[in-house]
């Protein structure tokens, strides 16, 4: 059945027919040559690709009513892999037997789709939502009706999305996308009537609004276009090609673009919680004061870190809480955390995490101002649609929280996407001092005393080479943070190892740019990775 389809070597997962050519044309063309992969416009279909005289072919694989999938208009069958053994026995309509299955690289793992993260998150919060159950009745109602589940929040999951914004007429989506950025490609998505949305896009200034139609079969195309079963498969479509619109969707009109966004200053982590006269600086926080919510922001070697709520004499604020784990109450790691505890205790930034007080109770915890957005790499991972303006707004706070940290005699000696985490969207604080250091009077620089576990590819070539570290260091892993923000949060120097880094950086060679990267970006990333 399709259940198992991830583990067939030939299965490539939510990769574009253009991908899918040229796997084909890699394993050599022969004809009857073929791979399978997800369906990028039917829900739980599929699409063969097939090499026959130096052509490629695809058809799709659709699963029908009953749970059977047939090549559309030919015979069902059980599974996807079914219809390829009848079908390297049987031509029936394809150009010629399936021959020879075309496998994936080494280490390729099939690819997996824009939903599949998104999905899980969707269906327990609206299981949740909609039956009142226990956690366990909530695990098998998930498992017992998963099938419906899927398909009812895949044919829903655009209504969260920020490109739809509902029933609005067209004279009001018009300005809407003209007051952002008036970039090609920007775009959003507008309910017509019960039947029917409306795709409306910017192109070279203009807005142009194309019919989005609901056939008998429920599936949603633009006039002579594509069929597809939800729009956010309508919208991954178009954001990679045009076919048939006049430019591709590059960036998409958000909700509340125009409405008010919380500036920095307007956040409840703008200024320390003590700046309030009335607020006693105290960094003892009473096991009384603070109310600890179930559910992890993250975890790291320490522990993990739970939000939770301080009630200050006046205010309540919400905090991340840091908790030590439970075996390592007397050990190296309780020393480390208090270290870090301290060094955090001198730091009062805007751009920077502040520590609002120890906790010393059932577990030792470290009480910090809450940033409920996450790490910065995981973030833009998520959310591509970012604008370069928002990240370039970003990476300017963390520059501030940095400016700040040198003029204040720390090293931070841990800079990188991960460790900036986000208050909202257009709110960055640098984190994580577990590596920090306060400089001395007399040296600018902090001299480790040996290799660590160390961010080999965030540090400059004196750090590696002579243990050194200063902010010109940080100034090193500061373009690199700039080169994975710009990247969207793809790892830098994918794939390769801490020594093969180091000699590219000796040769002089460095990073090359991301993809839409500003060249004004890309020249101060190269500054940061000068030698001297
Ligand atoms: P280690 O100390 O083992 O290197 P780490 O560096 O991953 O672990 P942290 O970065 O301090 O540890 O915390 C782990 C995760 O917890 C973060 O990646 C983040 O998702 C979450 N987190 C930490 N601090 C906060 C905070 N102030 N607000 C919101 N989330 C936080």
């Amino acid at each position: 059945m399709a259940d198992n389809v991830s583990s067939l070597p030939f299965f490539y997962g939510n990769i574009t027919r253009e991908e899918a050519e040229g796997y084909l044309r890699q394993g050599g063309m022969s004809n009857g040559s073929y791979l399978l992969r997800q369906s990028r416009n039917y829900l739980g279909g599929f699409a063969l690709s097939v090499s026959h005289v130096h052509k490629c072919y695809h058809y799709t694989i659709e699963q029908e009513a009953g749970n059977t999938y047939a090549i559309i208009g030919g015979k069902s069958h059980r599974g996807p892999v079914d219809v390829i053994d009848y079908h390297s026995q049987e031509t029936d309509g394809l150009v010629c037997l399936l021959k020879k299955p075309c496998n994936r690289p080494k280490n390729m793992q099939p690819k997996a789709g824009p939903f599949e993260d998104l999905k899980e998150k969707l269906i327990r919060e609206y299981v949740r939502q909609t039956w009142n159950l226990s956690e366990t009745e909530l695990e098998q109602a998930i498992i017992s009706q998963r099938p419906q589940l899927e398909k009812l929040i895949a044919t829903t999951a655009h209504e969260k999305m920020p490109w739809f914004h509902g029933k609005i007429s067209r004279e009001d989506s018009e300005p809407l996308l003209q007051n952002g950025p008036r970039i090609n490609g920007r775009f959003l998505i507008r309910q017509r009537d019960a039947s029917s949305y409306a795709l409306c896009l910017l192109h070279e200034g203009q807005a142009m609004h194309y019919r989005i139609d609901k056939d008998s079969s429920a599936k949603l195309s633009i006039p002579e276009g594509r069929k597809f079963d939800t729009l956010w498969q309508l919208v991954e479509h178009y954001s990679y090609k045009p076919d048939g619109l006049l430019c591709v969707l590059t960036q998409p009109c958000s909700r509340g673009d125009g409405d008010f966004e919380a500036m920095p200053m307007d956040t409840e982590v703008y200024e320390s919680p003590y700046a309030d006269p009335d607020e006693l600086r105290n960094s003892v926080v009473l096991r009384e004061h603070l109310i600890l919510e179930d559910g992890e922001l993250g975890s790291g070697n320490f522990g993990t870190v739970l939000k939770g709520t301080y009630k200050m004499k006046k205010a309540q604020k919400q905090v991340a809480v840091k908790i030590l784990k439970n075996s390592d109450n007397d050990g190296a790691m309780r020393d480390e955390m208090l270290r870090e505890a301290n060094l955090m205790q001198q730091l009062d930034n805007p751009y920077i995490v502040r520590m609002i007080g120890i906790c010393e109770s059932e577990n030792l915890m470290l009480v910090m101002e809450l940033a409920d957005l996450g790490p910065l790499n995981k973030f833009l991972q998520k959310n591509r649609y970012l604008s370069v303006k928002n990240i370039t707004e970003l990476v300017h706070q963390v520059s501030m929280g940095m400016k700040y940290l040198e003029e204040n005699n720390f090293v931070h000696r841990d800079l990188a996407a991960r460790n900036v985490l986000l208050v909202t969207q257009h709110y960055a604080k640098i984190s994580d001092f577990g590596l920090s250091k306060a400089l001395t009077e007399e040296e600018n620089y902090y001299k480790s005393k040996g290799h660590g576990k160390w961010p080999v590819k965030w540090y400059a070539p004196e750090c590696m080479n002579y243990l050194k570290f200063s902010s010109k260091s940080d100034v090193w892993s500061f373009g690199v943070l700039m080169w994975e923000a710009f990247s969207l949060g793809q790892k830098p120097y994918k794939g390769m190892k801490g020594n093969e880094v180091m000699q590219m950086i000796d040769s002089g060679r460095r990073m090359e740019p991301p993809a839409n990267c500003p060249d004004e970006m890309y020249d101060l990333m190269k500054k940061c990775w000068i030698f001297k």
